[in-house]
């Protein structure tokens, strides 16, 4: 229905962690968007393969993108870039957070990783002192403005690439799987995965979990909102809100990027029951959040986790506290 660059092997591999799963007494299973083949793997791969398209489309020369030092969003635009022989500039952050809560404390993945991977891929990277969320956005507008000045056709890419069209890459991703499941459990934190999912879903089965990675307590609107988007551009009318997503933020632990207590637990209990790598401020506390649930029983049965990839970040040295 869109322009598509294929970047990713789709689809990726799901199968079952019945080692875990007999343990938790659930039929658990895997979909690996961590291997969707695509320069390290990792959700932001199915978004990129339509917000590229439209980016060449539009004849852009250079993308202006912006995140945290371990951004897997960066890494993936940067390398999608590549591809395209677009120039790819990221204005990014150590640890940004959300003003209203302030910069959590504990150790922070910083070097090595993604940063490692973002130069090998031809990023500009143009670091920024910590600040809000908000403060990152306008120094990427600023980065923006700066090029288009210089006569550049310019793209300022939202936040984790989340909009209609990369909502629309996980309404497609979800087909992949099929409705057979109770629960999916997916970690969320600008939106678009969850709203795909849960868009495509609406109204029967699955129900989709999103487990957030940041405190925030306006993601819900947000996912809600995309979704909402997604129906313009689709022209389907299915005119989901805020009480159609079920977010929970019960597993951010100290904040955004920086490692929980029950995510680093998360990843040892699946790496030494299945051998699967989980990454430490994304996947790790979703999964947390699924052991809890299932302990828990509100989570039973047929119980998909998808994984939404992340791994450099298993690579990268930390600073700070802890
Ligand atoms: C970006 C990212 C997410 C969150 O996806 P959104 O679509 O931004 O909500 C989850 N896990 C990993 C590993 C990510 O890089």
């Amino acid at each position: 229905m869109f322009a598509r660059v294929p970047l990713c092997c789709l689809p990726t591999p799901c199968h079952p962690l019945p080692r875990l799963g007999a343990e938790l007494g659930l039929d658990l299973w895997v979909k690996r968007d961590d291997l969707t083949g695509f320069a390290g793997g990792g959700n932001k791969g199915r978004k990129l393969e339509y917000l590229m398209a439209e980016a060449k489309a539009k004849g852009v020369q250079r993308v202006v993108c912006s995140g945290s030092l371990q951004s897997n969003f960066v890494r993936q635009i940067g390398a999608a870039c590549s591809v395209l022989g677009i120039a790819c500039t990221a204005v990014v952050m150590r640890l940004p957070y959300d003003a209203a809560f302030g910069p959590p404390v504990g150790p922070v993945p910083s070097t090595g990783g993604n940063q490692l991977l973002d130069l090998l891929f031809g990023v500009e990277i143009r670091r920024v002192p910590d600040g809000s969320w908000e403060q990152l956005a306008a120094a990427a507008e600023a980065a923006a403005r700066e090029h288009e000045e210089a006569g550049e056709q310019v793209w300022l890419v939202p936040l984790g690439g989340s909009s209609a069209l990369g909502a629309y890459a996980f309404a497609q991703a979800a087909r992949e799987v099929g409705e057979d499941w109770d629960f999916v459990v997916v970690a969320t934190s600008s939106g678009s995965t969850q709203a795909g999912l849960g868009w495509a879903w609406h109204g029967r089965r699955p129900h989709v979990i999103g487990v957030s990675a940041d405190p925030e307590p306006d993601l819900a609107d947000d996912i809600a909102a995309v979704a909402v988007s997604l129906d313009d551009l689709v022209g389907e009318r299915k005119a989901m809100s805020v009480a159609d997503f079920d977010v929970r933020r019960d597993w951010v632990g100290p904040g955004y990027n920086v490692p929980s207590g029950k995510g680093r637990e998360a990843i040892k209990r699946l790496a030494r029951t299945e051998g699967l790598l989980l990454d430490p401020v994304y996947t790790s506390k979703a999964f947390a959040a699924l052991l809890d649930l299932a302990a828990a029983n509100e989570v039973s049965g047929a119980v998909l986790f998808w994984h939404t990839g992340g791994l450099p970040v298993v690579f990268a040295q930390s600073d700070g506290a802890g």
